[in-house]
């Protein structure tokens, strides 16, 4: 089943800027990872990607930045074809880092935050007096100006995951995806993580789309929820979700969501 029930929380419904059509993907010569995906992403929305462990939430996102190649089908971004969007820059993204990173590696959290401008220009090439700006813009942004002279393994978690958010804003990107961006941090760390995702959400205009297994937190937090399992089953908000799946298990996975006090 396929909901689509939009609301009016401030999204430019006018304004696609991710539209997937008939996506499917596989790798190498296996079967089917994603089968026939149709999704419209709103500039300004907030979008929680949910599902089983394997069901393909990593691949999408994947697909949609580019690391992937899909196979069938069309993805165009800000109206542009997946194939000849150049704009990378316009699009940040933030993993489990915290648990892939080398916590050895000697490098500070300026350094960090100024790679994510290197992206951008050619090996060798100086680092800018903008450059610089721009870092210490970002990190101020997430609240960690005060720690740029550390080493980044020496930070939490939580501190840890707000630098690899200045380094994605560093590039000042329209879209954020963050794949499970809370795993391993400590619940205080998670709830200011989340306020930080609110403000760039709702003060900065940035779009979000976070896949999380944590359902509850994740129907507190996001505007509307895209169910992902192998195809795409519910685009809906956060209520019609829960409602739907307190009554069926049309989702795919259990969800126990006791409590719901939303964002505003
Ligand atoms: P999710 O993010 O929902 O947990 P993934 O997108 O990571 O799911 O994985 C979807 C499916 O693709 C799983 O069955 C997984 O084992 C498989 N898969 C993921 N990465 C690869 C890969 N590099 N090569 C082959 N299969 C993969």
């Amino acid at each position: 089943m396929h909901k689509s029930i939009i609301n009016s929380t401030g999204v430019d419904h006018t304004k696609n800027i991710i539209e997937i059509e008939n996506v499917s993907f596989g790798y190498d010569n296996q079967e089917d990872v994603l089968t026939n995906i149709n999704l419209q992403i709103h500039k300004g929305d907030y979008i929680g990607f949910v599902g089983p462990n394997g069901s393909g939430k990593t691949t999408l996102i994947k697909i949609i930045i580019g690391l992937l190649k899909f196979k069938e089908g069309s993805i165009k971004i800000f109206g542009k074809d997946l194939d000849n969007f150049k704009e990378w820059h316009r699009l940040g993204y933030v993993s489990q880092r915290i648990n892939e990173f080398d916590k050895n590696f000697p490098v500070t959290v300026a350094e960090v935050v100024l790679m994510g401008r290197y992206s951008n220009r050619k090996f060798g090439q100086r680092i800018t007096e903008e450059d610089k700006i721009l870092t210490r813009e970002a990190l101020e942004k997430v609240g960690m100006w005060d720690y740029q002279e550390r080493l980044i393994g020496d930070l939490s978690g939580g501190q840890m995951q707000r630098v690899f958010i200045a380094r994605a804003l560093v590039s000042d990107p329209e879209i954020i995806f963050l794949d499970e961006p809370t795993t391993g941090i400590d619940e205080r760390s998670q709830k200011e993580f989340y306020e930080l995702l609110q403000k760039l959400n709702k003060e900065m205009g940035i779009t979000l789309i976070i896949v999380s297994h944590d359902i509850e937190k994740l129907t507190q937090e996001v505007m509307h929820i895209v169910c992902i399992n192998r195809s795409l089953t519910c685009h809906t908000t956060p209520e019609e979700f829960i409602r739907e799946s307190q009554s069926t298990n049309m989702f795919g996975q259990d969800v126990k969501i006791i409590t719901h006090h939303k964002h505003n």
